[in-house]
This record gives structure tokens, sequence and C-alpha cells, in this order.
């Protein structure tokens, strides 16, 4: 009798879908596919003359909006390139797959908001896209994912024992829980902060889109690494998951040097210091959310934030398509 699992599933075709045995891949799927959207759809005719206009935006508002640019920029496709090259091959499963596919396409999408917003900005991306080497805020962040991302990129890594198993769990936190679910979250405060007050929001609904996105691709992540715990749980030790918390804090640090460098100083009613609390209350919410205990008991100091990237509530805001997706049932945060 053939069972599926995620990894390591060599008496199973990788290529029967049917029956499903993992429903929670299939809804993400399925979600993902409802919330389809494309950067075009937003316009920016009020950006780009607020963007153009010298007394348009303060400098410190300038910073905030190019460092995430030059962040995200390139984490899309650092993001793209981990998932096709490196995680695919490795989840056997079919629709974990199928699951994959949807997610790739939407760093895709991802991808083409920032040369959208290059480009009807007029920005010049020979600065934008060399921010990630040069900026050194942004720089720690994305080596520290490379490098805990490292084993992945061996072509001669396998999944054939526990301690290689354990290594891709690993970087499989370092790129969902991490990348995805920490690295991303000081950003989208910082760009929907300026959607809140009214300014650059077509790149604040941008973001707000990524956003929705992003918390699928978080979800999706985490039920994954549970399920491979489920099924390997010799991996799970005391000392692992020492190292994974461990990993995080010092994620959560990295993302604080980061707000620090976008907001010297406090702008749009946001500071560095509660952007750090924020991102301790995410991070415990992450901890959480694969099986690990809280480690900060911080409080959530952007309530808003679950209610401005609930799309449904935005009904009249977008002239598109946006008012007949679905938002699921999937939290926010
Ligand atoms: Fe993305
Ligand atoms: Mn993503």
């Amino acid at each position: 009798m053939e069972v599926k699992k995620i990894l390591n599933c060599s008496t199973t075709d990788p290529n029967k879908i049917l029956p499903i045995k993992y429903q929670w891949a299939r809804k993400y799927y399925k979600t993902g596919v409802a919330n389809n959207w494309t950067p075009e759809e937003v316009g920016m005719q009020k950006d780009v003359e607020t963007w153009k206009n010298p007394a348009g935006l303060t400098e410190d508002e300038r910073r905030l909006i190019i460092w995430n640019m030059g962040f995200f920029s390139t984490a899309e496709s650092l993001t793209a390139n981990n998932l096709v090259l490196t995680i695919y091959k490795h989840i056997t499963n079919p629709e974990c797959r199928q699951y994959l596919l949807r997610q790739a396409f939407e760093e895709a999408i991802h991808t083409d908001t920032f040369i959208y917003c290059c480009d009807t900005l007029g920005l010049n991306p020979d600065d934008v896209y060399n921010m990630y080497l040069k900026i050194p805020s942004i720089k720690r962040k994305d080596d520290f994912v490379v490098a805990m991302t490292k084993s992945l990129m061996d072509p001669d890594f396998t999944t054939d024992s526990t301690q290689n198993i354990r290594l891709f769990v690993h970087d499989l936190i370092g790129f969902y829980v991490i990348m995805e679910g920490i690295f991303f979250y000081a950003g989208f405060v910082m760009m929907l902060s300026f959607l809140r007050q009214n300014k650059m929001v077509g790149v604040g609904e941008q973001f707000q889109f990524i956003l929705r996105d992003e918390s699928i691709h978080l979800a999706f992540g985490a039920d994954l690494i549970n399920a491979i715990i489920a099924e390997n749980p010799t991996i799970w030790t005391a000392d692992f998951q020492e190292l994974v918390i461990s990993n995080i804090k010092q994620a959560v640090e990295l993302e604080y040097e980061y707000a620090k460098d976008c907001l010297p100083r406090g702008i749009l009613g946001l500071n560095a210091e509660t952007i750090r609390e924020y991102i301790q209350y995410i991070a415990d919410r992450r901890l959480e959310r694969i099986g690990l205990t809280k480690v900060y008991g911080s409080a959530n100091p952007f309530p808003w934030m679950s209610e401005i990237i609930d799309l449904k509530k935005e009904k009249n805001f977008f002239e598109t398509r946006v008012t007949e997706y679905q938002s699921g049932t999937i939290k926010w945060e």
C-alpha cells in the first residue's frame, strides 16, 4: 500500500495528485488562485505626482520608500529562486508541489510589482537593485537568509537521513518563517502606514496585495514544516528547537536594525522602537505556529495592521476586480 509523505516519497508517484492527503496544501492553492492580481490593476498616477513634486514628500519619507524598494525588489527574486531551484526538488508530494507552483507564480507577480514601481516613479534601477549589496542593514538580512538556507543550495544535498531532514527543516524555517514571516514585516508596517495616511496609495496598495499573498505563503510554509516534523519526529530535538529559537531571535534584531536604518527619525506615527515591538509580537506568533513557546510577550502596537490588510473592507477603494476576490478564512498575521 502506497502511503503519501511530504519527503522521500519513493513509493508513490509524484505525478498522482489524487487522492489528496494534505488538504491544507489544496486549500492554499485555491486561496492563492482566488486572490489573483497584477500590479497594473493599481493606478499610480497620484503617486507619480506626489513623487515628482519636490514638496510632495519629506526627505525621511522618501528614504523610507526607497529603502523598502531596495529590500523587496531583490528579496522577491531571492525567494523565487530559492523556491524553484531548491525547495521544489525535495518536496516530492504532488499536492504540495501544486501549491509551490502557484507560489512561484505569485513571486513572479511580486518581482513584476517592483519593476512597475520603478518604471512609473522613474527610479534608477542601478540604485534600487544594488541596495541589497550596498546598504548594510539590507545586506545583513539577505546574507543571513542565504547562510540559513545553505544546505539547500548544495546540488548533492538529499533528504536521506535524519540529520539531513533536520537540515532541510532548518532551512525551510529560514526561508518561510524568517524571510517571508519576519523580514517582510517591518516593510509592510511602514508601507501600509503611508496607505493609512492616504500618501503614496498606489505603492501602498501594491504592498497590501503582496502582504495578502505572503501571509498565505507563510501559512503554507508553517503547515509544511509541521507536517515534516510530524512525519519525522526524531529530528525535533531540544537542541534543534533551541537553534530555531536562537535563529528567530537574531532575525528579530536584524529586522530592528533595518527599521532603524529606514526610519532614523519617527514619521507617520512610526518609530523603530515600536516596530521592534511589532516584530517581537510577530516573532512570538511565528514560534507558536511551529509548536514552540513564545519568547517576547510583546503586545501588538499596530492593531490596525490586521484591519488594513483585510481587503474585504476596502470594497470601494479599488475600482478594479478586487471586490470579487475572496479573502478566505485565513488570519493575516
Ligand atoms: Fe513575495
Ligand atoms: Mn512569498
